[in-house]
């Protein structure tokens, strides 16, 4: 039995295991995918304190490396149910059960699929979701990115430097991403705008060979030969083994206190999976060490 269980090994997951092993808990850290979650697969951040600049990828390796040196223990499972009874929790995973006096879920954001004609077909074949992952598969192809915002004209900038050319597809007039995406894009000769287009259908048979986009103001409809496409159109929370346990806004995000609290005793929340302004590394840190110091308090009260 743990004191503490944190389900996810994203900044805000690894944060809650340095203030929780330092207050003397026994933590295990289940994660399903790579520890670092979305910073692991973000190329250059710009904000945090200390760094004028850090590749993602670096800052957590050296997350991970801080609670490896603490003693954390840290399991790759992927956590598919949570209970409480008797005052202990139960969290399932495929390799195995495990129990804990306490849990944070740091379960961070999934991402948003686009559910048009020819996804399910071609996913894992052309189509990405991660341009810092799978951008290396497409050196010097034709790509497109889908988006408007931060994500999306971050991974246009990355491709950039990889691929022949990229089209940027979005509804919108302008794109909505902040002003230091759109200075570094100014200067790119290789990325095309497509502003006020939608994306219809993934075109091919093995691998994706065009996107067919429409111009929502002429209906022109047009297919673009390109050997891939990234989908960045948004973060989704996905919380609907906890929904029992935890309050949810209508967006599905997790309500908690300024402590972190759920409604549940002694079960915590973390990071973008809670409903919040900012989403961020800082502030989901913040949420992780407030989560951990409330969690000791809870068992020691
Ligand atoms: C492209 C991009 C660029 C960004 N750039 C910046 C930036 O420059 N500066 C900045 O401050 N912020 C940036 N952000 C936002 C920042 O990365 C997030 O706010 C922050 O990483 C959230 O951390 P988290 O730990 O809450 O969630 P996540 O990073 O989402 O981590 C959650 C972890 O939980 C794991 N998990 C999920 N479900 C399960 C399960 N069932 N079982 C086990 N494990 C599970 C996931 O695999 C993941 O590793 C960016 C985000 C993106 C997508």
């Amino acid at each position: 039995m743990y004191d503490l269980i944190i389900i996810g090994g994203g900044v805000a997951g690894m944060t809650a295991a340095v203030y929780a092993k330092r207050a003397g808990m026994s933590v295990l850290i289940l994660e399903k995918g790579g520890f670092g979650g979305q910073v692991a697969l973000t190329s250059t951040i710009e904000n945090y304190p200390s760094y004028k600049e850090i590749e993602g990828f670096e800052l957590a390796a050296s997350m991970k490396a801080q609670i490896d040196a603490l003693g954390v223990e840290s399991v790759s499972a992927d956590v598919t149910g949570l209970s409480k009874a008797d005052g202990v929790f139960t969290v399932n995973a495929a390799s195995g059960d495990y129990q804990g006096k306490t849990v944070i879920i740091a379960n961070g954001v999934k991402r948003r699929e686009l559910h048009i004609e020819g996804e399910d077909k071609l996913r894992g074949r052309g189509i990405s979701w991660c341009a810092v992952c799978d951008g290396g598969f497409f050196r010097r192809k034709t790509v497109a990115v889908i988006g408007a915002g931060n994500s999306a004209l971050g991974d246009a900038i990355y491709l950039s430097n990889i691929c022949e050319k990229v089209y940027v597809i979005f509804r919108r007039e302008q794109p909505t991403a902040s002003k230091s995406y759109l200075d570094k894009l100014a200067g790119l000769s290789n990325v095309i705008l497509m502003p006020r287009h939608i994306p219809l259908a993934f075109i091919g048979e093995k691998r994706i060979t065009s996107l067919k986009v429409k111009n929502i103001d002429t209906g022109e409809e047009r297919e673009l030969e390109v050997g891939g496409v990234f989908e960045a159109i948004g973060l989704i929370p996905d919380n609907e083994i906890f929904k029992d346990l935890v309050e949810l806004d209508e967006n599905g995000y997790i309500l908690t206190d300024s402590e972190m609290k759920t409604k549940t005793e002694g079960l915590f929340a973390a990071g973008d999976t809670t409903q919040k302004q900012l989403r961020q590394i800082v502030t989901a840190c913040a949420d992780g060490a407030v989560a951990a110091t409330s969690a000791h308090h809870y068992l020691n009260s």
